[in-house]
């Protein structure tokens, strides 16, 4: 039998993010350095990146995505290519989600300073439960993990890298074929397992030494 398991990373952003720096050459290397199958491009409310690399890549798949800002935290939408709305409730931002044909997941929501915490209910379609840049890691891990259990919703993984050295430290595991919709779909019906660990200190402290500005 094929062996259909897909190791993506579900959170990833761009240079076209106003608080990141990676080029889409960067994306493209650090993917296979860390072996992945495929990333989700979720800039912040912007598209851009996202769709450049969908033309540009063939190799590997790339979900398009954005990270949208809404009125009460961020919330990911997965398989989206054009910018939603920001600053709206979660329900209305769901909402204008699937009616564009994407999937809406819940974004590191237990994270304390820019989580979704009580505003995640079962209209999502996924929880985001490994988090590589949350912190405190282990704690935002165990209370989103209970989230999505308590909610029956599938569980997802992403770096939520800034920098492309940060790239692949979560993914999730998809049971899906190399497709956008089929991976879509998979995440959909739960058929993933959330992997990975926080970003190492000696990385995320390279985000302050450059001296760029990071607003989460
Ligand atoms: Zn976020
Ligand atoms: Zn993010």
């Amino acid at each position: 039998m094929r062996d259909l398991r897909l190791k993506i990373d579900l959170h990833v952003h761009t240079r076209y993010s106003h608080d990141s720096t990676t080029t889409l050459d960067e994306i493209v290397a650090y993917a296979k350095k860390r072996g992945l199958d495929g990333v989700a491009i979720t800039d912040h409310d912007v598209v851009e990146g996202a769709l450049k690399l969908v033309q540009k890549v063939k190799e590997l798949v790339v979900i398009p995505g954005v990270e949208v800002t809404t009125s009460r935290g961020h919330v990911l939408a997965l398989n989206i290519t054009r910018p939603v709305p920001t600053e709206l409730s979660p329900f209305e931002t769901i909402q204008i989600i699937h009616e564009a044909g994407g999937i809406a997941v819940a974004a590191h929501p237990t994270v304390f300073y820019k989580g979704l915490r009580g505003h995640v209910d079962s209209n999502f379609d996924a929880v985001e439960v490994v988090n590589a840049s949350a912190f405190p890691f282990f704690l935002s891990t165990y209370l989103s993990r209970k989230l999505a259990v308590r909610l029956d919703l599938p569980q997802t993984a992403g770096s939520d890298a800034h920098y492309a050295s940060e790239l692949g430290f979560a993914y999730t595991i998809v049971d899906a074929a190399p497709e956008v919709d089929e991976i879509v779909h998979a995440i959909k019906k739960g058929a993933t397992v959330p992997c990975g660990k926080a970003i190492p200190w000696k990385l995320r402290l390279k985000r302050g030494y450059f001296g760029i500005k990071k607003k989460l």
